[in-house]
């Protein structure tokens, strides 16, 4: 019998070594530094951090005061400009690169391509396409803003320079690596905001007390990601043949990774059954991120015991 199926993965992402804050019409933006170098990795290399630390960012929003008044959109934008956020984010974009939400979201939502027509992002966001090339690339004098750019004008003005071209690694040439690129720091925590969202969903359903009844509504919420058009292909790698996915942004990468944790059978991303904190669980069975919150959410059902005894 087989006990375990094990399928490897490969992605190939680029970051920079080094990104900085820019602050651009009140908003606060993410840009690679001027001197940095960029480089290629591979997400499933890192797939439990990346998961964890992207969580850890959203559960601080979800939980932030802020959020919890009012307006969603208003409350990250508040919370965009605050130290801690940034720092949070700043030192996530160091380790993983940007998100890529340029190619992610006209691919996740409907998006048309024409300079008249409103990009659709959800949410009941829309914005010309104009202005979704603008919030991407606003920091490339050389673009004329006067019209939409077609795909040959992006390759030629969003800064791909000669470095770039001679770099190792089969999507460094993309637009969305080119050092002109950025991504707001409200935006990174909105997507954050979103896997956390999910994650707490999916153990709220899978939890032991939780009714029939409300167990259907949790059902509804959870199906709803699907990836468009899977770009999928074999690898052969050090002796082994690899699943290679060719993903066109980090956001979908991660959206992939937290359903490979939630549907392989070993989830190894968890949230602390007791405190709530995002964590990888070195044995497959642990439900607690320490020995402190096990033996406290132990020492709460053994007087839950008692209670229902004495009554
Ligand atoms: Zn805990």
């Amino acid at each position: 019998m087989i006990k375990e199926e094990k399928i490897e993965f490969t992605a190939k992402w680029c970051k920079y070594s080094k990104y900085k804050i820019e602050k651009k019409d009140d908003k606060f933006y993410i840009v690679a530094d001027k001197n940095a170098i960029p480089s290629t990795y591979d997400p499933f290399d890192v797939k439990n951090q990346i998961l964890k630390d992207l969580l850890v960012i959203g559960k601080e929003s979800v939980e932030n005061e802020m959020y919890k008044i009012g307006n969603r959109e208003i409350s990250i934008e508040a919370q965009s400009k605050m130290e801690k956020f940034q720092n949070l984010v700043l030192e996530f974009v160091n380790n993983y690169g940007l998100l890529g939400n340029f190619r992610y979201l006209p691919e996740n939502y409907e998006f048309m391509d024409n300079g008249d027509i409103p990009v659709n992002l959800g949410n009941n966001t829309s914005v010309s396409a104009l202005e979704f090339e603008k919030k991407y690339f606003w920091k490339d004098s050389k673009i004329d803003w006067s019209k939409t750019m077609n795909s040959n004008d992006y390759h030629r003005n969003t800064g791909l320079d000669d470095y770039f071209k001679q770099s190792e690694g089969d999507r460094l040439d993309d637009i969305i690596f080119s050092k002109n690129y950025s991504e707001t720091i409200a935006e990174i925590i909105n997507f954050a905001t979103i896997i956390y969202n999910k994650k707490l969903l999916i153990c709220a359903y899978l939890y032991d007390d939780v009714s029939e009844d409300i167990k259907e509504v949790y059902k509804e919420s959870i199906a709803g990601y699907s990836l468009k058009e899977p770009n999928i292909s074999y690898e052969a790698e050090n002796g082994q043949i690899k699943f290679k996915w060719n993903f066109m942004s980090l956001s979908e990468i991660i959206e992939t990774i937290l359903l490979l944790n939630e549907t392989s059978g070993r989830t190894e991303v968890k949230l602390c059954k007791h405190c709530g904190k995002p964590f990888i669980a070195e044995n497959i069975k642990s439900e607690y991120d320490s020995i402190q919150c096990r033996n406290r959410e132990n020492l709460n059902k053994s007087r839950q015991k008692k209670n229902n005894y004495i009554e």
